[in-house]
């Protein structure tokens, strides 16, 4: 797993398994997990990477989405509460147990074991757009969709980071959920482009974390080979 800080508030950690971006944020005392790496060793490696960074103990962790990989930060975690976007806990509840059946098929795909099952416990739904408290500060969330159906970008404003969760990838090329559309996808990247002027750093679900220049790029990119796909 590999650790990069992108601000004294921001640490971004990315799992060995399809560059799955982990993004630790602080302010005062609270610090908040958003989305997950995937292995148990790095899973395990959490809680000392925020003793060793001075962060404080982490006050709850956020998901972007409900796909499995992003899901996976109370295995490290198991007291946090998990607070996601009200479109995410709708879709949970419509397809109950399938981040835990997934995440399970991974696992016996890989001979991974590990010392707990997948416990999400209460998940408290967040209004998107809305925000999150944070230590003085405050967490921004946006609504994506298209990738799923679900979901929310989380801006640190006084960071200038965004994390935006599976859009503005440099290696993977978006990806349109069953249950979404491209028209929805194509709406999302026009949400983002001004939180991207805004940021100086977009940190992707998987890849790369991005400057504003380059994550722009990507942003034209994609809005250009999903028109083309309409
Ligand atoms: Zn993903």
């Amino acid at each position: 797993m590999r650790v990069v800080s992108l601000h004294p508030d921001v640490l971004v950690a990315t799992s060995a398994i399809w560059q799955t971006n982990c993004t630790i944020v602080r302010s005062g005392e609270e610090a908040f997990l958003i989305d997950s790496p995937v292995l148990p060793e790095e899973l395990e490696m959490l809680p000392s990477l925020l003793r060793q960074a001075e962060f404080p103990d982490l006050s709850g962790l956020l998901a972007t989405h409900a796909d499995w990989d992003h899901l996976l930060g109370r295995l490290a975690f198991p007291d946090a509460a998990l607070g996601c976007a009200a479109s995410t806990v709708e879709r949970m509840s419509r397809s109950p147990g399938e981040a835990q059946r997934e995440l399970r098929a991974f696992d016996q795909r890989f001979h991974i074991e590990r010392a707990h099952p997948l416990m999400l416990g209460q998940i408290q739904a967040l209004t998107v757009p809305g925000r999150c408290e944070i230590g003085a500060q405050e967490l921004e969330l946006h609504r994506t969709e298209g990738h799923t159906e679900d979901g929310m970008a989380v801006s640190a404003p006084w960071a200038r980071v965004l994390v935006v969760g599976d859009y503005l990838s440099t290696v993977e090329p978006p990806q349109i959920g069953e249950s979404s559309s491209i028209e929805a996808y194509i709406q999302t990247l026009e949400r983002l482009r001004p939180l991207v002027s805004e940021a100086e750093h977009v940190v992707p679900g998987h890849g790369p974390v991005l400057n504003t220049e380059r994550a722009l790029e990507v942003l034209a990119r994609d809005l250009a080979s999903l028109s083309q796909q309409t």
